[in-house]
């Protein structure tokens, strides 16, 4: 049975004020989700996006898989959370009237090339409902390869998400907008930007891989890695496919007739599209599908940016804590993290994040932006404390002090 101890070093402290103007940095979907998840409890908010529009980084591809992880571990957090991050996107999806524009969570096939994956996903299918995930023998595609069928994996259209989050009558959205600056008066936020100078009662940092711009601090505890997607024409299959495929790279169908494959994964590369990329996601597909394509023409059309990476794969996401202070209060004390004291007092005011979410934010932006309107306006959640903790975002912090070699 995990323990459930709270842990001092990682504090929920609950809102005392109350919260009317909120502002968001980042409209990518990570921060869109949250613009809508508290645009409809009534509260103003303020979204601001340094780039001429939404989504042109990471949540800038015309699709992407919405699937979830496959972890053996049941009281493992990063399993945890990826499970229920997916179960969250699709009920999100499902309540949407438009949603058909948004996704098609009707189907998705995975399946490997290595027998040993097999088995072992074999016997995690096991441990769910057939309504969630099923073993087949055949998956319908032309191979038949034997592999997992999820009824609602799927894909998601990440462009049209986020325009579709940020529309509504409580959000405004600034595009254009650098935030450089935060400042707390002691009652409010001052947002300082190129367009002057903006207030809220709480601020949400959502800036994804270029958070490093004004939380050089925060930046610094993040991996880039570049990744690019492939768009393949319909004419460049056999047989289009009409769901989507997870094989070590992925599949994603657009409504238009594209399919996205993907993703390289760089490091250390700068942004833009590169032949070698293109050919890295045909060799996946290819190897994978054998004759699914009718060419071995390279693509010339795709999109990359990086994704923002964590060391433990979870994202960021909850209260953020003043570093110089927090690291201060921990430094002694690593090896008895028990006997640290509580560190609310620590903590911003109403200041919050929701970043880091490496190759999986298509999924894990709703129930991140779920947990964040729970803890901000003080409502009930049903995610475990152990679980809000694991995705704390002073772990990080706490790491880097107490884990590595200086
Ligand atoms: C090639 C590729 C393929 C992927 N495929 C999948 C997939 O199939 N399934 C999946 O689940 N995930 C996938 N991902 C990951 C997923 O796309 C990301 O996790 C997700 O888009 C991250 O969203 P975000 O909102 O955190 O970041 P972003 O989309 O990068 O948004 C952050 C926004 O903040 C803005 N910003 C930053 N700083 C400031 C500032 N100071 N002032 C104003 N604005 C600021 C940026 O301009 C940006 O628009 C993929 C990623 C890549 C790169």
């Amino acid at each position: 049975m995990a323990c459930h101890l709270p842990k001092n070093w990682l504090p929920l402290s609950p809102t005392t004020l109350p919260i009317q103007h909120i502002a968001i940095i980042g409209a990518g979907i990570a921060g869109a989700a949250l613009a809508q998840e508290l645009a409809v409890t009534g509260r103003e908010i303020l979204v601001f996006e340094q780039a001429v529009a939404p989504a042109m980084s990471a949540s800038g591809n015309l699709a992407g898989n919405c699937l979830p992880i496959i972890d053996q571990r049941p009281d493992n957090p990063y399993a945890q959370w990826h499970w229920l991050a997916w179960q969250r996107a699709v009920h999100w999806w499902q309540q949407q009237p438009n949603r058909e524009q948004l996704g098609q969570l009707t189907g998705a096939a995975k399946w490997s090339t290595h027998a040993k994956n097999l088995t072992a996903w074999r016997a995690w299918a096991n441990s769910y409902p057939d309504s969630q995930v099923q073993w087949m023998d055949a998956l319908p595609l032309a191979h038949q390869p034997a592999g997992l069928w999820f009824p609602h994996g799927g894909s998601f259209y990440p462009r049209r998400i986020v325009q579709h989050l940020l529309t509504h009558a409580n959000i405004q959205l600034h595009t254009q907008t650098v935030i450089n600056q935060l400042a707390h008066t002691g009652q409010h936020w001052q947002l300082s930007s190129n367009r002057g100078l903006f207030e809220a009662d709480a601020v949400i940092i959502a800036s994804g891989a270029q958070t490093a711009l004004a939380f050089p601090e925060w930046g610094q505890v993040l991996q880039l890695n570049k990744g690019q997607v492939s768009h393949l024409p319909s004419s460049a299959w056999n047989n289009p496919p009409e769901f989507a495929l997870s094989y070590g790279g992925y599949a994603s169908p657009t409504p238009d007739g594209i399919t996205c494959i993907g993703a390289s994964f760089e490091q250390q590369a700068p942004l833009g599209l590169t032949d070698s990329a293109h050919l890295h996601n045909l060799a996946l597909l290819n190897q994978a599908y054998p004759n699914a394509l009718t060419t071995d023409a390279l693509p010339t059309q795709g999109h990359s940016a990086y994704r923002a990476n964590t060391y433990d794969h979870l994202p960021l996401v909850g209260p953020v804590i003043d570093i110089p202070d927090y690291q201060a209060a921990i430094r002694s004390r690593c090896h008895q993290p028990d006997t640290i004291p509580d560190l609310s007092s620590l903590l911003r005011p109403q200041l919050w994040m929701s970043i880091g979410h490496g190759s999986h934010g298509l999924t894990s932006a709703f129930l991140a932006a779920q947990l964040i309107r729970q803890q901000l306006l003080n409502q009930p959640t049903e995610l475990s404390l152990t679980l809000q903790q694991a995705v704390h975002p002073a772990r990080a912090i706490f790491r880097q002090v107490c884990y590595t070699k200086s």
